[in-house]
């Protein structure tokens, strides 16, 4: 018998802090790299997304329906949460 474990997405959160000095300016961390969009699919995601609609020819809807379903992740609305940039 052939089977898989569970799947289940982890989180990772980042947390970009800012300040405003009292002239105005505001100073912003950095992201980490290939943190580009407030919500996005991790590297591994990204692959699964990117061999769904590539190589399977699934739609993009579909693929993180089909994310979604399986893993937990949300389902992502815009193209430029599936990756560090800005498509699969
Ligand atoms: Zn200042």
């Amino acid at each position: 018998m052939f089977d898989i474990p569970e799947v289940s997405a982890t989180i990772t959160e980042h947390r970009i802090h800012s300040h405003r000095c009292p002239c105005g300016q505001v100073t912003e961390a950095m992201a980490p790299a290939g943190v580009r969009a407030p919500v996005q699919y991790g590297p591994n995601l990204r692959a699964l997304a990117a061999y769904l609609v590539v190589y399977q020819h699934v739609p993009v809807e579909r693929a993180v329906e089909l994310i979604a379903d399986v893993t937990g992740a949300p389902a992502l609305d815009r193209l430029d949460q599936l990756g560090d940039r800005g498509n699969l």
